[in-house]
């Protein structure tokens, strides 16, 4: 019997794999979403699913060699509904956020050749904004089309011809010179993750319902969607603009038995904050799944106290390699280590490597030197849309990535992340890797997170700033800075400190570092501070 080639074994999968799920969905009443005001069912997700692709296969969309469709919604049903419709109908899926400038989506339409902007969100105004660029449909809020798909009015699904390495999404992120730059993720990447989060969460056979935390457009989303997908689960949709007022959201989640909770760690860090965020009020919420941000130490020491023997894993990785690469538990063994938290262990199907071959050598202390972390293998994406330069230096060969992300691997494999390769700057003539400044600062005592920049008078760098979460007033943050004053050389101790800011979250629900570094800065005397005098501190 001849065996199948890779290529025709992910297309076996593509088809099969990805069609059992949606078939699974088809007349079964479970709920598959609840939001504010509702719910949806797997069966009416199926049904009006299909109608949708039907609408479009013979509508905007006729006989159009599959263009990237845009999907513009936060949180509404009618976005799962719209995802499903594309991933069926061999439609690259965009999401865009409605809080997205018109002109960046205008950016975006344009940069990946939209042909349709689907509006799953009751604020409609990008129609107007938008109609002389690119088709729009709006999806009803209330339509059900569960009896015509019953009847199988929507025909077969289309996706027969889908090829692997077709694109099944495409993020947009922020890229250089103001231009959003999108990151194309393929049917086959999407299927190879999806495999690997079978085998990562075992334990959701058991489980009620999913958290809904992280918005569409970061594609950390796919945890919790797929998660509940796999498992016809309901996903309890969390709205963003809702995240101040932790009360109702936990109620929520207790009210849905939530028993996965997905989230970058600055959520959850909003969440920790309110004293009912306990095991005591979300008894089922027995794991925690982490990616996107560095995971501390007391964060996940202050969960353990709140949610005894829980599960939490960290996961790391860049949207080009389809959401992350590695995942580990973490252990009281990690906790206790003198190292940071590790990022976990390569997916089945993937390697994380060096670029040179050679294996990097022990450095002081017995920890192996970091170098640029490169991913290859199934998760490596296709890369960027129509940014050649770019995407020859990120992606040097097939199904091989640069991340530009620091790290070394342990020798029993585990990975460890030290920060980018790109935020060294000169501080007066002496290089300072910033974010070897901030692991430093992290890992002072009582300090959750940190942010380092570097302050400049008259256009020139300085000196370095340090904003901390967690310690509140000007005697801690002294000590912080005397603490690290004895641990650094002088050119590496931040000489401005600052706590008490207020904390805000980017698109990505990670800690949005240049909000905090212009607020403070804008006001610096309005904020629990301290200025490192030279005598603990040599000036430069
Ligand atoms: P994004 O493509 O927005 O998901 O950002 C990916 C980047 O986030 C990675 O290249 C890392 O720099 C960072 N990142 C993701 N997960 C982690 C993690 N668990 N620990 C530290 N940094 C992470």
């Amino acid at each position: 019997m001849a065996v199948p080639s890779r290529h025709e074994a992910i297309q076996f999968k593509v088809e099969e794999r990805l069609h059992a799920i949606y078939q699974s969905f088809a007349g079964q009443t479970r709920v598959s979403y609840r939001y504010a005001g509702g719910e949806l069912s797997y069966a009416q997700l199926y049904s009006r699913a299909a109608i949708l692709r039907h609408e479009l296969a013979n509508g905007p969309l006729a006989g159009a060699a599959r263009p990237p469709v845009l999907i513009w919604g936060h949180k509404d049903p009618r976005y799962l509904i719209a995802y499903w419709a594309c991933l069926t109908g061999g439609w690259a899926l965009v999401p865009v956020e409605p809080e997205t400038p018109v002109e960046r989506v205008r950016q975006i339409a344009s940069a990946c050749g939209a042909g349709a902007l689907l509006i799953a969100d009751p604020d409609t105004r990008i129609e107007a904004q938008l109609a002389d660029l690119v088709p729009i449909v709006r999806i009803d809020r209330d339509g059900d089309g569960a009896a015509r798909a019953a009847n199988d009015e929507t025909g077969p699904l289309p996706s027969a011809g889908i090829n692997p390495h077709d694109v099944a999404y495409i993020m947009f992120s922020s890229g250089t010179l103001g231009h959003p730059k999108g990151i194309q993720v393929s049917y086959a990447n999407l299927i190879d993750f999806i495999d690997w989060l079978a085998l990562l969460l075992p334990e959701a056979a058991t489980w009620q319902s999913v958290s809904g935390n992280i918005r569409y457009c970061f594609d950390v989303s796919l945890f919790e969607i797929w998660t509940a997908w796999l498992h016809l689960l309901p996903v309890t949709a969390l709205d963003h603009t809702d995240l101040a007022n932790s009360n109702g959201l936990i109620q929520r989640l207790a009210a849905d038995r939530v028993s996965l909770w997905v989230s970058t760690p600055s959520i959850i860090r909003l969440y920790l904050k309110n004293p009912r965020f306990t095991a005591e009020t979300l008894p089922e919420c027995r794991t925690f799944l982490f990616c996107g941000e560095p995971l501390t130490k007391i964060l996940v020491r202050k969960l353990f106290e709140r949610f005894p023997g829980c599960r939490v894993i960290n996961t790391y990785g860049p949207t080009e390699c389809t959401v992350a690469v590695t995942a580990v538990d973490i252990t009281e063994a990690h906790l206790a280590a003198p190292q940071e938290l590790p990022i976990g262990y390569a997916r089945p199907g993937t390697t994380l490597e060096h670029l040179s071959q050679s294996e990097p050598m022990a450095g002081d202390g017995g920890e192996p030197l970091a170098g640029e972390i490169c991913i290859r293998g199934l998760s490596v994406g296709n890369g960027y849309i129509n940014l050649p330069e770019k995407q020859a230096a990120a992606f040097p060969e097939p199904e091989l990535y640069r991340t530009g992300d620091w790290g070394y691997r342990a020798n029993d494999g585990l990975w460890y992340f030290k920060g980018r390769v790109d935020r060294e700057t000169k501080i007066q003539g002496v290089r300072v890797d910033l974010d070897d400044v901030e692991m430093h600062v992290r890992s002072l005592p009582g300090v959750d997170d940190a942010v380092v920049s570097v302050y400049s008078l008259d256009g020139q760098p300085r000196a370095l700033n340090a904003f901390v979460l967690g310690p509140h007033n000007q005697a801690d943050l002294r000590t912080l800075a005397e603490l690290l004053a004895a641990e650094l050389p002088p050119y590496l101790v931040p000489r401005f400190w600052y706590a008490d800011f207020d904390v805000k979250l980017n698109n990505n629900s990670k800690l949005d570092r240049k909000e905090i570094i212009t607020t403070v800065g804008k006001a610096r005397s309005r904020y629990v501070h301290c200025v490192l005098a030279a005598g603990v501190r040599r000036e430069l």
